[in-house]
């Protein structure tokens, strides 16, 4: 039976090798997760800041040509002016005239702060571009590293699993049965503990005097009666 352990608990620690190895590459893949999703806010900034220019220059386009139109308006009439001889229609005319000038002043402003957007816009977006350099180089990093990573992993991992076949082979098939039935119940998949000063490892609960002597015996499979885990003595 203590060979039968022997092997059980190599097994284990073969097992949480290779889970500790799966944690870290998933650690990995989940901080390159957080970066790529940090380059897609970034870039969906620069497609908003951009969409946003465009509209602020169709905005001032129009502006732009309403003004022309105006000026062109205001320089008709201007020269009408002089063909005008009534008094009231030549004042009406004058007021049109200001009227057209003064709606001109407003589409000027208008016009100065859509520039001053397209600029605050332009600003925005060079701002994201450096921040998204910067992150593309990290994101190149963390790739490289990740790659390599799973090489060794890989590597280390095959290398595990065959090292848990052979020793799986050499387990009794219902000690087997056993040891995978306690592990599935686990947080942390430890189904073997050592039993030290008669207290459980896996629990920290004493086990009761007959059983702890009947465990220094290493001649039958026991299980802790409080946390069910397979249990062997191991000197204290
Ligand atoms: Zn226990």
């Amino acid at each position: 039976m203590k060979e039968q352990i022997d092997i059980l608990v190599n097994l284990q620690n073969i097992e949480i090798e290779s889970a500790a190895v799966r944690t870290h590459l998933n650690a990995a893949s989940r901080q390159l997760e957080l970066l790529t999703r940090d380059q897609v806010q970034i870039e969906n900034g620069i497609n908003d800041e951009t969409v946003k220019i465009s509209e602020l220059r169709k905005s001032y386009n129009d502006a732009e040509s309403s003004v022309k139109d105006n000026q062109g308006l205001i320089k008709k009439s201007q020269e009408r002016l002089n063909s005008i001889k009534n008094n009231r229609e030549y004042q009406a005319l004058l007021k049109e005239i200001e009227e057209l000038k003064r709606i001109n002043s407003a589409t000027e402003d208008q016009m100065m702060n859509l520039m001053n957007q397209t600029e605050a816009s332009e600003t925005k977006i060079a701002e994201l571009q450096t921040q998204l350099q910067a992150l593309m180089v990290d994101i190149q990093k963390e790739q490289d590293c990740i790659n390599l990573e799973t090489q060794t992993a890989d590597k280390k991992l095959e290398e595990l699993d065959t090292a848990r076949r052979e020793i799986s082979d050499k387990v009794d098939a219902d000690v087997l049965k056993l040891f995978h039935k306690i592990q599935s119940k686990q947080v942390k998949g430890i189904a073997v503990v050592p039993v030290q000063d008669a207290v459980c490892h896996g629990c920290y609960v004493n086990i009761p005097p007959q059983m702890y002597n009947e465990l220094q015996r290493c001649d039958s499979l026991k299980m802790c009666p409080n946390c069910q885990r397979i249990i062997y003595w191991k000197q204290a």
